[in-house]
C-alpha cells in the first residue's frame, strides 16, 4: 500500500485530525535520542483512546504494516526508529492520570503521561513515583514501562518493573488485555504484567497502567567523596553495602566525566580525583543523618578518600546531584556527537570494567567517559566524537563491539536500564544464547502473530 493510501485509510478509521503525513512531521519522527539511527516512517498516527489504539493496530496487522508505538521517542536503543517504514503510533495524547488513590497507594494512568507530571501530582498526596530516569521531564510512563526504566534509585527502590501492577494493553491483532490489577498479591496465572515490562513494544501496546506509589520521604542527604582512582570508589561501595547500608544514591563519575562537569556546570568539583562518588539516602531525617556519616566514615577513614563534603543544605544536595544529572551534557558538548551507552557488570567487576573501557578507549584513540550507578553496577560508557570524521564513527563501532563483549566475560548484561532497540539486537543472542533467544521469538509470535509491533527489536 503507498503511503498516501495509507495516510487515508487511518484517516478515515480514526479522524485525518490525528493523522500526519507532512514531510517536516515524518522527518521529526525518523529519529530519536540514539545517534547513528534513522529511518522515515510513513504516517504517524496519535489515538486519543483504547478503542482507536485497537482500531489502528488492527488496521496494521491486517495490512501487514509495521507499528512502532512511541512516547517522548527519549530512548536511547533506536527502540523508535522506523527502520523499515509504516506507522509511529504517538501515544502522547493519551496523557491523563485517570485516578490517584492515597489510601492504596496506586495511580491508574494512561501511557502519555510524563514522569515528571506524575510525579508532581502524586507528591501532593505525599506520594512519589520511584522510578526517576534522567529523562524524567519528557519521557512518558508507558515508554518507562516499556524499557523498564530505571535511575537513580534502583539499588534500594528497584526499577520500573517493581512498581507495574497491572496493564490494559492492545495486543498485535488489535485485542483489547487486562493483566494484573490493583493488588499487591495476585498469583493467578502466568504473570504477563511482567513480562510486558521491559518489552519494547514488541508484544502489545499499553494504553492504561496501574502503577504502585510509595510514601515520600521526609528527608534525603547527600555527600560526595573523591578518590585517586576508581577501585578505590568501588571499594568503598562494597564497604558501605556491606555494612549493612542500603544507601538511596551511590552514583560515579570518572576522571574524563568529572573535568568536563566541572568545565561545565563550575561546582568546585576537584579535577584532579581519579573518581568521583556521590552517596546519599532518603527517609526519616534521625536515620538518614546517621547512614550518611556512616557512608561518609567509610569513604574517608575505610576507603582512603582524598576528600568527602556532605551537603550542607538542599541547595548544596541539588547542586551534587546535578552533577550527575548534568554528565551527559556535559560530555556532549566536547564534540557533535556523544554515544551514551549502557552496561551493567556485578559491583566487584565494575572498576576493572571502567578500566577496560578507558583501554578500549585508548586502544582506537576514542575519547570515553564512563559515569553510572556504582550500587546497581549500571555503567554509562560515553563515547564523544566527530560525527562527520568517518574513521572516528568507525573506530567508535569497533569500540563499542569491544565494549559490548565485556558484560559476557563478567557475567553481566548488554543493558541496565535503556533497552536493546534495534542498536543492541545484534549482541542479544551471544549475551543470552539462541535457545532463550527462540524462546523470545516464540513469545512474541503469540502476542504479535504478524509481526507487525516494532519489528527489528526483541522477537525478531
Ligand atoms: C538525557 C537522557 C537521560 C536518560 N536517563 C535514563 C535513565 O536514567 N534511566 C533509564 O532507564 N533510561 C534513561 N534514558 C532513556 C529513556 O529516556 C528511557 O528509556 C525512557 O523510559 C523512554 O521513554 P519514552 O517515553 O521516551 O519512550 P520512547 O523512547 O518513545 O519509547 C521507548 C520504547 O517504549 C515503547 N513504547 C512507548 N510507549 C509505549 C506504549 N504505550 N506501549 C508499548 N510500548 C511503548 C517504544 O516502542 C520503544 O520500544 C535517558 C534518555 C535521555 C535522552
Amino acid at each position: 500500500m503507498s503511503a498516501a493510501d495509507l495516510a487515508t485509510k487511518l484517516s478515515n478509521l480514526v479522524g485525518s485530525d490525528v493523522v500526519r503525513s507532512d514531510a517536516v512531521s515524518l522527518q521529526a519522527y525518523s529519529r530519536d535520542a540514539t545517534p547513528m539511527f534513522e529511518g522515515l516512517p510513513e504516517v504517524i498516527v496519535a489515538p486519543r483512546n483504547t478503542a482507536e489504539v485497537s482500531k489502528i493496530v488492527k488496521f496494521a496487522h491486517d495490512t501487514n504494516t509495521p507499528i512502532i508505538a512511541r512516547g517522548a521517542g527519549s530512548n536511547l536503543c533506536a527502540a523508535t526508529v522506523p527502520l523499515n517504514g509504516g506507522i509511529v503510533m504517538s501515544m502522547t495524547k493519551m496523557n491523563q492520570v485517570l485516578e490517584v488513590s492515597k489510601s492504596e497507594m496506586i495511580a491508574v494512568v494512561q501511557p502519555g503521561v510524563t514522569n515528571i507530571d506524575l510525579d508532581e501530582l502524586v507528591a501532593k498526596e505525599g506520594l512519589r513515583f520511584i522510578p526517576d530516569p534522567g529523562s524524567r521531564n519528557v519521557s512518558t510512563i508507558g515508554g518507562n514501562v516499556a524499557t523498564s526504566a530505571g535511575g537513580l534509585r534502583g539499588l534500594k527502590y528497584g526499577t520500573t518493573r517493581n512498581y507495574i501492577l497491572g496493564l490494559e494493553a492492545v495486543l498485535g491483532n488489535g485485542e483489547i488485555i487486562r493483566t494484573g490489577g490493583r493488588l499487591v498479591k495476585d498469583v493467578a496465572g502466568y504473570d504477563v504484567t511482567r513480562l510486558l515490562v521491559g518489552s519494547e513494544g514488541t508484544l502489545a501496546i499499553f494504553t492504561e497502567i496501574t502503577v504502585a506509589l510509595a510514601p515520600r520521604p521526609e528527608a534525603s542527604k547527600y555527600g560526595v567523596a573523591y578518590f585517586d582512582d576508581l577501585a578505590s570508589a568501588a571499594g568503598a561501595v562494597e564497604k558501605i553495602i556491606s555494612s549493612g547500608i542500603l544507601p538511596a544514591t551511590l552514583e560515579f563519575l570518572d576522571n574524563t566525566c568529572v573535568v568536563a562537569v566541572e568545565d561545565f556546570a563550575h561546582l568546585g568539583l576537584d579535577t584532579n580525583a581519579g573518581a568521583l562518588l556521590l552517596f546519599g539516602d532518603d527517609g526519616d531525617a534521625v536515620s538518614i543523618e546517621q547512614s550518611v556519616n556512616k557512608m561518609a566514615e567509610i569513604a574517608k577513614l575505610a576507603s582512603g578518600a582524598r576528600g568527602v563534603t556532605l551537603a550542607a543544605d538542599i541547595a548544596a544536595a541539588d547542586a551534587l546531584l546535578y552533577a550527575r544529572r548534568c554528565s551527559l551534557p556535559a560530555l556532549a558538548r566536547l564534540s557533535s556527537m556523544s554515544i551514551l551507552e549502557d552496561i551493567a557488570v556485578p559491583r566487584k567487576a565494575m572498576a576493572e570494567v571502567v578500566n577496560r573501557i578507558q583501554d578500549i578507549g585508548k586502544k582506537y584513540g576514542l575519547r570515553i567517559g564512563t559515569f553510572g550507578h556504582a550500587g546497581d553496577g549500571n555503567l554509562h560508557p560515553t563515547i564523544v566524537l566527530d560525527k562527520d570524521n568517518k574513521d572516528e564513527v568507525r573506530a567508535a563501532e569497533a569500540a563499542l563491539a569491544e565494549i559490548f563483549a565485556l558484560p559476557r566475560e563478567f557475567g553481566g548484561s548488554i543493558t541496565g536500564e535503556h533497552g536493546v532497540g534495534s542498536a543492541k539486537l545484534p549482541y542479544l543472542e551471544d549475551l543470552i544464547g539462541s535457545t532463550n533467544m527462540q524462546l523470545q521469538r516464540s513469545i512474541k509470535k503469540v502476542f504479535d502473530p504478524a509481526g507487525i509491533l516494532n519489528p527489528g527489536r526483541i522477537g525478531s
